[in-house]
């Protein structure tokens, strides 16, 4: 029985789901879902990220998290995790820059948080020299200093939609009134958990919440606040979210999110205001969200670029020009995606992200 099929027999048995669970079907159905049975990155995928972009991304990552690890006084041993890591590219190039660092290779413990079995495959084939552990989610990372990525994780995950009406809220749901998959509103209901969007919007607006993200970040904050550490979270979307921005992505096109579950990606804009409130509670402190754009100037991609482009030639010298521009020119990637940064409350941000 496809994916499809599946969710519509679900649906008739139990009644409309929430965007939550059809996005959690979508990408996480253990043989059907997604991220199980393909690798979605690259040209012939459905998208491309930053560190596929450039080499230079997991180097300046490496090199932030390197310094913010020194400046917490070097500690040994200490976990180097990153969530979802797609290919294992940034992690392989964040590797190669930081290997000159006196005592960092030596005291990482390598963590990938990743379900998808194929993308464990390559990771492993990338990390080849090294010795990562994977763990299907944070908890099962040790008690010990954690220096963290995600790098467009947090947007996989599944989020609800609600609609305001009045003082109450309707939620956006997946049903099947007339055998096909369609949204539909459930009836208004209160709903505590948005109070404070009561504020700040109208009737009829859209609001999404990303329940999964919370476990994730109490965890690494509570070992960041607890052992020390850092976290750079970077992802598309703002400090706090307005409207719908789910959206499906196949062959590097905008899709329907309903016409074809487990084939295409499912995405939605970070609220990184959760996020932050969220790890604040778990006892980490939080950076100003930074542009992706001038969060790499600090850390200096130019001059990067410039060094990579002046023992370049031809096509390879031109990509270098194309990537630096891509990553972060605030029309093409560098406005759309920010970096958050969580750390210790007594320590101080990882460069890149000084207020
Ligand atoms: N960070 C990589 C890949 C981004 S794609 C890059 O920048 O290229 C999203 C990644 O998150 C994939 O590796 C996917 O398999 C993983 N992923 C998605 N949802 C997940 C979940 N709930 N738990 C663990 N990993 C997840």
């Amino acid at each position: 029985m496809s994916l499809k099929d599946q969710i519509l027999s679900r649906i008739r048995a139990d009644g409309p789901i929430s965007v939550a669970s059809y996005m959690n079907d979508c990408l996480l159905h253990p043989t059907l879902g997604y991220y199980a049975t393909r690798d979605p990155l690259g040209a012939k995928g459905d998208f491309i990220t930053a560190p596929e972009i450039s080499q230079m991304f997991g180097e300046l990552i490496g090199l932030s998290l390197a310094q913010a690890w020194m400046d917490q006084g070097s500690p040994a041993p200490f976990t180097l995790a990153e969530l979802g890591p797609g290919r294992g590219t940034l992690m392989a190039d964040l590797l190669r820059a930081t290997r000159a660092v006196p005592g960092f290779h030596a005291a990482a413990h390598i963590a990938f948080v990743e379900r998808s079995l194929p993308l464990r495959e390559l990771q492993g084939k990338a990390l080849a020299n090294h010795d990562p552990s994977w763990h299907e989610d944070m908890d099962a990372l040790p008690d010990q200093p954690l220096f963290l990525i995600a790098n467009e994780f947090f947007d996989a995950l599944p989020i609800r939609q609600f609609v305001r009406a009045g003082p109450h809220w309707r939620e956006r749901r997946v049903g099947a009134p007339d055998g096909d998959l369609m949204i539909g509103l459930t009836d208004p209901a209160p709903y505590p958990a948005l109070d404070h969007r009561l504020n700040d919007t109208k009737d009829g607006d859209l609001v999404e919440i990303c329940p999964a993200a919370t476990p994730v970040i109490t965890a690494l904050a509570q070992r960041i606040g607890t052992y020390g550490g850092a976290a750079l979270i970077i992802d598309y979307g703002d400090w706090r979210s307005l409207g719908d921005t789910l959206q499906a992505l196949r062959a590097h096109k905008a899709a329907d999110i309903l016409s074809t579950p487990g084939d295409a990606d499912l995405t939605a804009h970070v609220d990184f205001e959760a996020l932050a409130t969220v790890a604040n509670a778990a006892g980490c402190a939080h950076s100003r969200l930074t542009t992706q754009g001038v969060f790499l100037e600090r850390l200096g991609i130019t001059a990067r670029a410039q060094r990579l482009a002046s023992v370049a030639t031809g096509e390879a010298q031109e990509n270098l020009i194309t990537a630096h521009r891509r990553l972060t020119h605030p029309t093409e990637m560098g406005n759309l995606f920010k970096t958050l940064g969580l750390y210790p409350k007594t320590a101080t941000p990882p460069p890149g992200l000084e207020p």
